[in-house]
């Protein structure tokens, strides 16, 4: 680490303190304490997430850093504070919730900071640098590696307030992205740790597209990829503070269904399936990628449905299989 990579740690290790101490304590930061309970959650999760919030007074967190000895350059340039037009250092994320952001051996390494009074953007990230590379960080990675590895399972979140939901109603093998799509590297992550995971992201048409992306790079590093499915427009949080964890867990984890199913269901809006043409080609869309499924038991599954589906002969449909299987052995 570098000496200003050490500084950058130290003031986080500081500020995470602050903002907690204030959110739990104080009435400076009363308005963030009152929002997440309105988000149904306990001081025991505030405590686990060190969920902080920073003050409105924008001056202050620039003075306390000062005061310890901070350079105030280098925690501009990481995305902390903030000059606007040479004016004034300020706290880049005052009046918000703060949400640390730790690496895999548990280093707050950056803040997620939410919006509580419908500013724009809703959320503020650290800048990006080299201690904070988004598209190798997993929100609760540190935390979670115990339960992943007893499980052999992982659930894998859009958001910082689906992991928090799920970890308070008991669900503890969860993983967040931050608000970008899943990376190469955080599936090869993820594979060293796991064979199955679950992409639990949100019921809207954003969050489907980005299931089927984040599959892809996840089968690609040979993970087992499932799929937890939501009633239009939910999110895992507020399933779960709708319904609660039972219900997650029982109608939502153990129902998920295998990326084939999903992906039969998925690759149907690219069709117009009252046309004869797209259903042939939806069908053979469909066979190439049943040609990569290793177990014949499981091909003749999805088969079957095939067979039903569009009512063709199981005959004739292994016998196209068989070509595709040929052509990509
Ligand atoms: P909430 O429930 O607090 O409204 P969410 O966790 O459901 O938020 P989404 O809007 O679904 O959030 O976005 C998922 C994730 O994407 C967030 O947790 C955050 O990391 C990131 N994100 C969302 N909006 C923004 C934004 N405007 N700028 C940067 N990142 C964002
Ligand atoms: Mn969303
Ligand atoms: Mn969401
Ligand atoms: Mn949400």
């Amino acid at each position: 680490l570098s000496s200003n990579d050490q500084q950058v740690i130290s003031a986080y290790k500081w500020l995470e303190k602050l903002y907690h101490y204030l959110l739990r304590y104080a009435k400076d930061g009363k308005e963030g304490h009152e929002y997440l309970v309105t988000r149904g959650l306990t001081e025991e999760t505030m405590d686990v997430f060190k969920l902080g919030f920073a003050p409105n007074e924008k001056e202050f967190t620039a003075s306390f850093l000062e005061k310890k000895g901070f350079q105030l350059q280098e925690l501009i340039k990481v995305g902390i504070l903030t000059n606007h037009g040479n004016e004034q250092i300020t706290d880049r994320f005052a009046g918000r919730v703060i949400f640390p952001i730790r690496n895999h051996i548990g280093v707050t390494v950056g803040f997620g900071a939410r919006a509580i009074s419908g500013q724009e953007p809703k959320y503020l990230n650290s800048s990006e640098s080299d201690l904070f590379q988004k598209s190798k960080l997993l929100y609760n990675f540190d935390q979670a590696k115990k339960h992943i590895r007893k499980q052999n399972e992982v659930i894998l979140f859009e958001g910082y307030m689906d992991v928090i939901s799920a970890y308070q109603a008991g669900v503890k093998n969860s993983v967040a992205t931050m608000g970008t799509s899943l990376t190469k590297s955080q599936a090869q992550l993820l594979k060293r740790y796991v064979d199955t995971v679950i992409i639990s992201y949100d019921a809207d048409q954003a969050g489907i597209e980005a299931t089927y992306r984040a599959a892809t790079l996840l089968k690609e590093a040979g993970c087992i990829v499932k799929v937890a499915e939501l009633k239009q427009g939910l999110d895992p949080d507020t399933y779960i503070q709708t319904y609660g964890g039972n219900a997650f867990l029982r109608n939502v984890i153990q129902a998920s269904v295998t990326f084939m199913t999903f992906y039969m269901r998925f690759l149907k809006k690219d069709f117009q399936l009252h046309s004869e043409a797209d259903q042939l080609q939806y069908v053979q869309t469909v066979l190439k990628e049943l040609a990569k499924l290793e177990s014949s038991i499981e091909r003749e599954y999805y088969l079957k449905t095939l067979e039903d589906e569009f009512d063709l002969s199981m005959d004739s449909l292994k016998r196209e299989l068989t070509g595709y299987i040929k052509k990509n052995p």
